[in-house]
């Protein structure tokens, strides 16, 4: 990749067109002459640009989803700053640079991989989506309307059509609950209405360079709390040598809530979060709701979870994410995790606070936990406990109450403590889940210290030498390439 930072075919500027002439004037082939070498069948181009071809789409970083690990799906995610348009540009910018030079000057050549084709050969080619997870369209309506569009039998189209428009409902109900108690919470001074979730990350550096997309760079994290009754939406942020994103995090933040945020007189608390089950839907979650609920701590006598169905999860932090993102794109260079701090807090000043996330208030909860729940649950009615399943769960002294179809009667009743533990709050002895920096694998900070030799101005390198590096392959991250 080219030292040049990376524009569009548009914006260029008085340089590029200077060297383009330099070439013209070179007499440089033309792009007729170029495709006149190879022997080109009109649907299938030569093995070495196939390979080409296939090398550069495979040489961005990607993710996986947190959310498609339990459905076993093998889509990854590349940054949200490219496209596959975006890729083609950088391809040809790599690959047929002499045509490159001729189309960011806004004129025409015929470059061997044309785009139509490159975009064909990553669709048929690659399971890759672009962006936050959460943003893809439902893969259940997808799946759906296939099935839908190629059934030929009249009976089965028609039911399809009907489980379609059920899983809609349940949707629509699952917005319809938020929006009702999200206004009751503001007349009703014992409700209220937190919803939470981690925005995607935020990378640094941030540079407008193209070789950003080749490089794995470090992350700031930014988690947030919405309140439906103050409106108000705290971000905890803090970067990946402070901690992770995973349950003992998320249950710390809501912890940290609980205990300095919470507004005074709330005894009925609904959260609200996407079904993630490392995040947001998990045992150590569940065991620290009901030992706050068991133990009338923070003053609180319910608590409801309320998920939504999967595909549907768009949530008030995720409007607040929108905005945060808004203010992004307007802003070139990102060096340091308190620039993208300052960037949350001017999006709204009256009503975004950041809390700057440090290991003393990250609690290993989930081991912590543990020895007082039971391992296997079964419900009074001998229903085994499926976590997954449940779209609602409250919260009482005496246990659980758990249902798959929203607002309906038919509950499940759990207790999930073993008989003759002790929840005590606040808990004594919680330990601390991180002791010191965390590590960054080895072949990751590589990247990551070129990028920065590279972009960082001097004054900002100390954050980019401070990270230690591990060869440990048991290091996970959420976000793993
Ligand atoms: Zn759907």
């Amino acid at each position: 990749m080219e030292k040049k930072c990376y524009k569009s075919f548009f914006g260029i500027g008085k340089a590029v067109v200077e060297r383009v002439f330099t070439k013209l004037r070179q007499n440089i082939p033309s792009p007729k002459d170029l495709r006149g070498k190879h022997t080109v069948r009109p649907n299938k181009l030569p093995d070495n640009i196939l390979f080409q071809l296939s090398a550069h789409i495979q040489s961005f970083p990607k993710c996986i989803s947190h959310y498609s690990r339990q459905d076993n799906n093998e889509k990854r995610y590349l940054s949200a700053e490219l496209s596959v348009h975006k890729m083609y540009e950088m391809y040809i910018e790599k690959y047929e640079p002499d045509i490159y030079e001729i189309l960011i000057n806004g004129r025409k050549a015929k470059p061997i991989v044309k785009y139509p084709y490159f975009l064909k050969y990553f669709n048929n080619n690659f399971n890759l989506s672009f962006g936050n997870p959460k943003s893809d369209t439902c893969q259940t309506c997808d799946r759906l309307d296939n099935f839908i569009n190629a059934e030929l039998n009249t009976d089965i189209k028609l039911s399809l059509i009907e489980e379609k428009q059920i899983h809609q409902k349940k949707a629509e109900l699952f917005y319809a609950d938020l929006k009702r108690l999200s206004l009751e919470s503001k007349e009703n001074t014992d409700l209220e209405v937190l919803s939470f979730d981690f925005q995607q990350n935020l990378p640094l550096p941030h540079v407008p360079c193209g070789d950003v997309f080749y490089k794995r760079q470090i992350w700031s994290y930014n988690f947030c709390i919405h309140s439906a009754k103050t409106n108000q939406a705290y971000f905890f942020m803090y970067d990946e040598s402070v901690a992770k994103k995973g349950q003992n995090e998320v249950i710390s933040f809501l912890h940290y809530y609980l205990q300095n945020l919470l507004q005074q007189g709330v005894k009925t608390l609904y959260l609200f979060a996407d079904n993630c089950s490392s995040q947001n839907k998990n045992n150590a979650l569940f065991q620290y709701i009901y030992t706050i609920i068991k133990s009338n701590a923070f003053g609180l006598n319910t608590i409801i979870q309320r998920y939504p169905e999967p595909g549907h999860s768009f949530l008030p932090c995720d409007r607040c994410f929108g905005l945060i993102e808004q203010k992004k794109r307007k802003i070139e260079r990102v060096f340091l995790p308190i620039t993208y701090q300052e960037l949350v807090k001017q999006t709204n000043i009256k009503k975004f606070h950041v809390i700057n996330v440090n290991q003393n208030f990250i609690y290993n909860f989930s081991d912590y936990l543990k020895p007082f729940f039971k391992k296997y649950i079964t419900s009074t009615n001998k229903v085994k406990f499926t976590i997954m399943a449940y779209r609602c769960i409250e919260y009482t002294k005496e246990g659980l109450l758990c249902s798959v179809i929203p607002n309906s009667t038919a509950k499940e009743h759990y207790t999930i403590e073993k008989s003759g533990s002790l929840l005590k709050f606040p808990m004594e002895n919680l330990p601390l889940l991180y002791q010191g920096k965390l590590s960054i694998k080895a072949a990751k900070l590589k990247d990551v210290l070129e990028l920065a030799a590279k972009y960082v101005p001097p004054q900002h390198l100390w954050f980019y030498e401070q990270f230690v590096e591990t060869n440990d392959d048991t290091v996970l991250s959420d976000y793993e390439y």
